[in-house]
C-alpha cells in the first residue's frame, strides 16, 4: 500500500486518471479525468479507497493521524485554485464531501454539501454575494444534511417523517406557505436555530461551528456509509466485494440556487430507457442538486425536443410548458449549447453513453460528475449495436458492452394486448424503467420482502423510495411512486434493476397510517391487485395477463455477432416440442437435456406411468409401459420435428418412483379401481417406496439398471420416433443419455441394452439411424473415473446439479434451510445451486473432461445443470473446452452472450 492518501485535481490539472478507478473510485477518477480533457470541473480531492479499508482496520484515530497532513495539503491547492480560503470570514470556502467506490452505488451511501458554514462564514458570504437569503438557505441545507448524515438525526420509526421535514413543515404551516422558496431570510434564520436547537436535545451537543471539525466529521460519516444496511443489501445484490471500500471526493461548492441564472441538473448523454441516440435530462432553476432527484419541485426537460415529448406524456399544454416548464435550450441557450459540447466530447472521450451531474453557477457551467450511464436492458442492446454501427466501437467492444443477466429483461413477459384492452387505466405517472408487473399493493419496504417470501406477487407503492427501501424495490414485480421525475431514486434504481417503475403519479394519494391509496377519490388498500406499464406510465385496476415480448431488430443483430464470436455452442434444456421451438428462436444450437419424465404427467399418460411403478412384476412393467411407449414416441417426434437436424439428447428416466405415485386417498382408490386391486394394495406399495434420501435412493440409471424393460421401452420410442421422422423427411440426430452412474459398469449394462434394443427395432423397420450412447456425469466419482467411463460413453453431460449436491453434501432439497443463512453469514458468497462453485466442484468438471478426452480425444462435453445458463459459470465451460452448455430457453441468448465474452476474453 502506499503512502499517497489523496490525490488533488482542479485548474485543468489532475494527479488521478480515468485509469484509476480501483483507488480513486469511479467518481474520483473520472473527476481527474474530466480536468485532464478540458471540462470545467470545480477544485477538489479524492481521498483513496484504501484509506477506507484503514478506516476499519487501523480505527480512525491512526487513519485520520496518517491522513491528515494529505488532506490540509489538499485542501490548500483547493484555496489556492478557487480564490478563497477555507474557514475565511470574508471569503470562505464551502466543500462538498462525497462517497464513491470503483462502480457507483447510486444514493447508498452518504453526501454533506455547503460544508464550512457557520455565523461567520453566513456573515461574509452574505456581504460578498449580496444575497442574505442564498446564504441562510445554503446554511439550513447544511445543518440539516450534516445533522442526517453525520449526528445521525432520521426518523424514529418507517411512520414517522424526518425531523427536520417535520420543523420545516410547521414553520411553513406557521408562514401559511407552500414551497421552501417563498421562505424569507428571516423564516430561515429562525429555522437554522430550530434546526439547531433539535440537534442539541436529541444529541445533547451544539452543532460544530469549526469548519475542521465539520470536515472530519464529514469525511468519517462517508467513510462509515459504506458499511450502512442498505449499502449492504446493494453490495450483495450487485456481487460488489465488501472490502473494496469506498473512496471519499471533498471538492469546492458552486451553486445552483444563487438565483435565476442559476440550475443545477443531471443528463444523460443518450436516452437510458430506450437507448435512442438523444442528449437528454433534467434540470431546476434556482435549486440545489437534492431538489432534482427528490421530487419535491417538477425537474424541467433540458432539450426541447426532450419537453415536448415529456409535455405529452405528462399531458401537460404547450403552452403551459412554454411558460412554467421550458427546457433549458429554451431558458438558457448559450449554456445549453456548452453543454451539449460537453457531452458530446464526453461521450466520445468514453466512447459510452455516460449519466453527468452539473450545475450552472451564475450563467457559468461546473459538471460535477460523469459516469457510465445505467441503462435498461434495452438501451444496453440499442447502444452497443449503434455505437458500433457509428463506428464508435469495434465487434468485440460491442460484446463485451452487453451484461448478459440484463438481456433477461428483454426477454420477459409484457401484457397481454387483448387483456389490457379490458384494462381500466386508474392513473398515469411517468414511464420510468420499462416493462410490465402486476402484484398486490404493499406500501412498505420491509413487507414488500415478507409478502415476496410468502410467495405473493407485490407491487411496492410509495409516495417516493429512498435507498432504505432497496431490498423491497428488488422483491417487488414493479413499483409505483406518486412524486418523482425521471431522475428520482426510484426511476434510477429500478432502471439499473431492470425492473418496471412509474414515477412520479400525481393522482396517486398515499395514507401509510391507513395503507390506502386514493386516486380519483375511488380507494385501494393493501392486498388490492394493481398492473403498472414501465413503457408508457399507466397505472392499471386489479391483475392484467402478461404474454411473451417481441424482440428488437438489435437484438438479432447482437445474437449475430455472439454466433460469429462465439466458439462454444448452447444448447436448451427443453422437454416439449413448444419449449423446443422458443429455444430455436432463440438461436439453441440443439437440446442438451430433455427430462423424459417431465412428460409423464401429461393427461392420461400418468395412469399408465403409475401402473408400470405399482406392478407386481415384470409382466405387470410390460403391460404398462406399452402404453407408455406411444405417448413417449410421439413426443420425442414432436421434439425432432422442431428441432429438424439438430442434435436433441433424451435422458433416460431419472427421478426416484416414489414421485409419481399417489399420495392421497382418493387417488389411490382411483388407482385401485384402474388396476383392479385393493386400495390397502396401493397404499402399501406407495409405502413400500417411500425412501429416506431419495435423491440418492432407487433412481438414475439404477432404474434402468434393475428394469431393463423401461430403458428398453425409452430406447424403442426413440429410435421408432427418428425413424418415423426419417420416413417424412425430417433428420432426427438421438443422443440417449444415461443419468446418474457412478462406475463404468453401470453405464455398460445401460449400453447394451440401448443398444440391443436399437438393433431390434432397426431389423424390425428396415431401416436405421444415427444415434449415440452417452452419460450424466453428476457423481463425484464418475468425474474421478472419466477416463475409464469414456471408453463406453460418446459424450458426457455435466449434471451438477447433483454434482454440486453431492460434493458439498448439500441436498437439493433441504438447502433451503440453510443456505439463507450461509449468504447472510458470508460462509458462502454465492448460492453454488446457482453459480458453479469453480474453485471445488468446477475442479470434477475440469478433471472429469480432460481424462474423459485422454481416452476419447473427440468427446462431446457439455453441462445440462442450471448453471449452463449463468454467465460465470458459461464462461467457466468454454475455459474447460467444452463443445456446448444447454440451458433453459428464456436463458439461451444470456448464455450466447456469455459464451462470445468468453471467447473474447480467452484472445
Ligand atoms: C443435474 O443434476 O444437473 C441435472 C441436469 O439433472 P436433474 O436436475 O434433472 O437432476
Ligand atoms: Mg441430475
Amino acid at each position: 500500500m502506499s503512502d499517497k492518501y489523496v490525490y488533488s485535481f482542479g485548474g485543468g490539472e489532475a494527479e488521478g486518471s480515468a485509469d484509476m478507478k480501483n483507488l480513486l473510485g469511479g467518481k474520483g477518477a473520472n473527476l481527474a479525468e474530466m480536468n485532464r480533457i478540458g471540462v470545467p470541473v470545480p477544485a477538489g480531492f479524492t481521498i483513496t479507497t484504501e484509506v477506507c479499508t484503514n478506516w476499519y482496520k487501523d480505527g480512525v484515530e491512526a487513519t485520520v493521524a496518517a491522513i491528515k497532513p494529505q488532506v490540509e495539503e489538499g485542501v490548500k491547492k483547493i484555496e489556492i485554485v478557487m480564490g478563497a480560503p477555507f474557514g475565511d470570514k470574508e471569503n470562505p470556502l464551502l466543500l462538498s464531501v462525497r462517497s464513491g467506490a470503483r462502480v457507483s452505488m447510486p444514493g447508498m451511501m452518504d453526501t454533506v454539501l455547503n460544508l464550512g458554514m457557520n455565523e461567520d462564514a453566513v456573515k461574509g458570504l452574505s456581504k460578498k454575494t449580496n444575497n442574505p437569503r442564498f446564504v441562510w438557505d445554503s446554511y439550513r441545507r447544511f445543518v440539516q444534511m450534516y445533522g442526517d448524515v453525520v449526528l445521525g438525526m432520521k426518523p424514529e420509526s418507517k411512520e414517522d417523517i424526518d425531523p427536520f421535514e417535520e420543523i420545516m413543515d410547521q414553520v411553513k404551516e406557521e408562514k401559511g406557505v407552500e414551497n421552501d422558496t417563498e421562505l424569507t431570510t428571516e423564516d430561515l434564520k429562525a429555522l437554522v436555530d430550530r434546526f439547531k436547537a433539535a440537534v442539541k436535545k436529541v444529541t445533547g451537543h451544539d452543532f460544530p461551528t469549526d469548519p475542521w471539525d465539520q470536515l472530519w466529521g464529514a469525511i468519517g460519516a462517508v467513510f462509515g456509509s459504506w458499511n450502512n444496511d442498505r449499502a449492504i443489501v446493494y453490495r450483495r445484490l450487485n456481487g460488489i466485494p465488501g472490502d473494496w471500500g469506498t473512496a471519499v471526493n471533498v471538492q469546492a461548492m458552486v451553486y445552483g440556487n444563487m438565483g435565476d441564472h442559476s440550475a443545477t441538473g443531471v443528463a444523460f448523454t443518450r436516452d437510458a430507457a430506450t437507448g435512442e441516440d438523444l442528449f437528454n435530462g433534467e434540470y431546476l432553476i434556482n435549486a440545489q442538486g437534492e431538489d432534482v432527484v427528490a421530487g419535491v419541485r417538477t425537474p424541467q426537460q433540458i432539450s426541447l425536443e426532450g419537453s415536448k415529448r415529456w409535455a405529452v406524456l405528462a399531458e401537460v399544454s404547450e403552452e403551459e410548458r412554454a411558460k412554467n416548464y421550458p427546457s433549458l435550450e429554451e431558458a438558457m441557450p448559450e449554456v445549453y449549447k456548452q453543454l451539449v459540447e460537453v457531452e458530446t466530447a464526453l461521450e466520445n472521450h468514453y466512447k459510452d453513453m455516460q449519466d453527468l451531474e452539473f450545475t450552472i453557477q451564475e450563467g457559468r457551467l461546473w459538471l460535477l460528475q460523469t459516469r457510465t450511464g445505467k441503462r435498461t436492458g434495452e438501451a444496453m442492446v440499442n447502444i452497443a449495436i449503434e455505437m458500433l454501427e457509428q463506428g464508435m466501437i469495434d465487434e468485440k467492444t460491442a460484446i463485451k458492452r452487453i451484461e448478459p443477466n440484463k438481456l433477461d429483461e428483454l426477454l420477459h413477459p409484457i401484457f397481454d394486448t387483448d387483456a389490457l384492452q379490458k384494462a381500466t387505466v386508474l392513473a398515469k405517472g411517468l414511464p420510468a424503467s420499462p416493462g410490465a408487473a402486476t402484484g398486490k399493493m404493499v406500501f412498505f419496504a420491509d413487507e414488500a420482502v415478507e409478502w415476496k417470501a410468502k410467495g405473493e406477487e407485490v407491487v411496492l407503492v410509495r409516495i417516493e423510495t429512498s435507498p432504505e427501501d432497496l431490498a423491497g424495490m428488488d422483491a417487488a414485480n414493479g413499483i409505483l411512486t406518486a412524486r418523482g421525475g425521471m431522475t428520482s431514486h426510484a426511476a434510477v434504481v429500478a432502471r439499473g434493476m431492470g425492473k418496471c417503475c412509474v414515477s412520479g403519479a400525481g393522482a396517486v394519494k398515499i395514507n401509510y397510517r391507513t395503507r390506502i391509496m386514493t386516486i380519483d377519490g375511488k380507494e385501494f388498500k393493501e392486498g388490492d391487485w394493481i398492473s403498472l406499464n414501465g413503457s408508457t406510465g399507466q397505472v392499471y385496476d386489479g391483475k392484467i395477463d402478461t404474454k411473451d415480448p417481441e424482440l428488437s431488430g438489435n437484438f438479432a443483430k447482437l445474437m449475430e455477432l455472439c454466433e460469429k464470436h462465439a466458439k462454444m455452442l448452447v444448447r436448451t434444456n427443453a422437454d416439449t416440442p413448444h419449449d423446443s421451438s422458443v429455444a430455436r428462436e432463440f438461436g439453441a444450437r440443439g437440446i442438451g437435456l430433455c427430462r423424459t419424465e417431465h412428460m409423464f404427467f401429461e393427461g392420461e399418460r400418468i395412469k399408465a406411468v403409475r401402473e408400470m411403478i405399482l406392478a407386481e412384476d415384470e409382466e405387470g412393467r410390460r403391460k404398462a409401459l406399452e402404453k407408455i411407449l406411444p405417448y413417449q414416441r410421439e413426443d420425442f417426434e414432436g421434439i425432432f420435428k422442431a428441432m429438424d437436424g439438430l442434435p436433441v439428447t433424451i435422458r433416460l428416466l431419472d427421478p426416484p418412483l416414489h414421485e409419481f405415485v399417489p399420495h392421497e386417498e382418493k387417488n389411490q382408490a382411483e388407482m385401485a379401481q384402474e388396476m383392479g386391486i385393493t386400495p390397502e394394495a396401493v397404499k402399501a406399495k406407495v409405502e413400500d417406496l417411500a425412501e429416506f434420501n431419495p435423491m440418492l435412493g432407487h433412481r438414475g440409471c439404477r432404474l434402468g439398471n434393475t428394469y431393463p424393460e423401461i430403458t428398453e421401452m425409452q430406447t424403442r420410442a426413440i429410435i421408432e420416433a427418428a425413424l418415423n421422422c426419417k420416413a417424412k423427411g425430417i433428420k432426427a440426430v438421438p443422443e440417449i443419455m444415461v443419468p446418474l452412474i457412478g462406475t463404468k459398469a453401470e453405464l455398460d449394462l445401460q449400453n447394451e441394452i440401448i443398444r440391443s434394443t436399437a438393433d431390434k427395432v432397426f431389423s424390425e423397420k428396415g431401416d436405421k439411424v444415427e444415434y449415440m450412447v452417452g452419460t450424466m456425469i453428476e457423481i463425484p466419482r464418475a468425474a474421478l473415473t472419466a477416463d475409464n467411463i469414456a471408453e463406453t460413453a460418446e459424450f458426457f453431460s455435466f449434471g451438477t446439479n447433483d454434482l454440486t449436491q453431492m460434493t458439498f453434501g448439500y441436498s437439493r432439497d433441504d438447502a433451503g434451510k440453510f443456505l439463507p443463512v450461509y449468504l447472510d453469514k458470508n460462509i458462502l458468497k454465492v448460492d453454488p445451486f446457482q453459480v458453479l462453485d469453480q474453485e471445488g466442484v468446477g475442479q470434477l468438471v475440469q478433471l472429469g473432461t480432460e481424462r474423459g478426452r485422454s481416452t476419447r480425444p473427440n468427446l462431446k462435453v457439455g453441462i445440462c445443470g442450471e448453471h449452463g445458463g449463468e454467465p460465470s459459470s458459461v464462461k467457466f465451460c468454454a475455459r474447460v473446452g467444452m463443445n456446448y452448455v444447454s440451458c433453459s430457453p428464456f436463458r439461451v441468448p444470456i448464455a450466447r452472450v456469455a459464451a462470445a465474452q468468453a471467447a473474447i476474453e480467452a484472445e
